[in-house]
């Protein structure tokens, strides 16, 4: 990567428009990712002094500022206290320590990497992007469209749902082959998605359809994890074969359904 000039704007107004005026202008989070690549940016706008580093929470809404690390997100108690800790469950196998005090949500979501952990895993809660320009997005629409904008926050909603992550790796700090995230609403609602497909994750509605129909039994879970390896489009890579996701599949998915309906490892706020 090559950088011509690097600002630290002192307002968001300023790093907007430094954004969509200069050419070949980028955003930069904590790098991690960005400096893999080969790009030349003629000027890198670094967030880090507009107070977005930050995890709170008021009556109705967690709120995650877009230049809070990873390693924040993982330890964080508020985020820890909801969702049986979904949040950090999907994180923690990323690399490390030392890349997770880097990466930030802001760029883990703007990158809208098929890889990732995280994206997968807000998917299944009531999550939306706040950006600057745009303004509110739902996360399942913001992975799908092409923003030049800047990720301010996210906002999840505080409800009581339950959620489970699961991950396959090939070493535990490698990226995954396939993760999936479940979480249950009342009785019979779930939201299912999966990611590393390994394109970003897909919401498996056939199967949350299923499970709308059907008390919940382990076997009911299986079903579900069969239809949705079923409905779900996975491809091959030097990672793994599609049909080898395909299985992996089956087992996420039916496992994290499991889990929900019987987790009481944290407790939901
Ligand atoms: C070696 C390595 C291994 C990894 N393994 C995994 C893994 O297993 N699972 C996983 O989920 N992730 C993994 N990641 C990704 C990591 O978790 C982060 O998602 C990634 O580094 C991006 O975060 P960042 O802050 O470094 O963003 P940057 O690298 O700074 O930016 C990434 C992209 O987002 C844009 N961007 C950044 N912030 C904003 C913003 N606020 N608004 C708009 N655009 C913005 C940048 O312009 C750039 O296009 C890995 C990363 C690395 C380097």
């Amino acid at each position: 990567m090559i950088i011509d000039k690097y600002i630290k704007p002192k307002t968001i107004e300023e790093a907007y428009s430094i954004l969509t005026t200069k050419e070949n202008s980028q955003i930069i989070g904590g790098g991690a990712f960005l400096r893999l690549s080969k790009k030349h940016i003629s000027s890198t706008i670094d967030l880090s002094n507009l107070k977005l580093d930050f995890v709170t929470e008021t009556n109705n809404y967690i709120e995650i500022g877009a230049m809070t690390t990873l390693r924040e997100l993982e330890i964080n108690e508020i985020t820890n206290k909801y969702f049986n800790g979904i949040i950090s469950t999907s994180i923690k196998n990323i690399v490390g320590v030392q890349l997770r005090n880097i990466a930030t949500a802001g760029g883990s979501i703007a990158g809208k990497f098929g890889f990732s952990d995280l994206i997968t895993a807000l998917l299944v809660l009531d999550c939306k992007v706040v950006l600057y320009k745009t303004g509110v997005v739902n996360l399942a629409d913001f992975i799908n469209q092409k923003n030049n904008d800047i990720v301010e926050k996210i906002i999840i909603t505080k409800n009581n749902l339950r959620a489970d992550f699961q991950s396959v790796r090939n070493t535990k700090t490698d990226y995954a082959i396939l993760n999936a995230a479940v979480s249950k609403h009342n009785k019979n609602f779930y939201k299912i998605a999966v990611g590393a497909r390994p394109g970003i994750a897909n919401y498996a509605k056939k199967a949350e359809n299923f499970l709308k129909s059907v008390d919940f039994s382990v076997q009911n879970a299986e079903k579900a994890g069969l239809i949705a390896s079923e409905e779900i489009k996975f491809v091959s890579n030097f990672r793994a074969s599609a049909e080898y996701r395909q299985e992996l599949c089956k087992t996420l998915v039916s496992r994290a359904i499991c889990n929900v309906n019987v987790s009481s490892k944290k407790s939901n706020g």
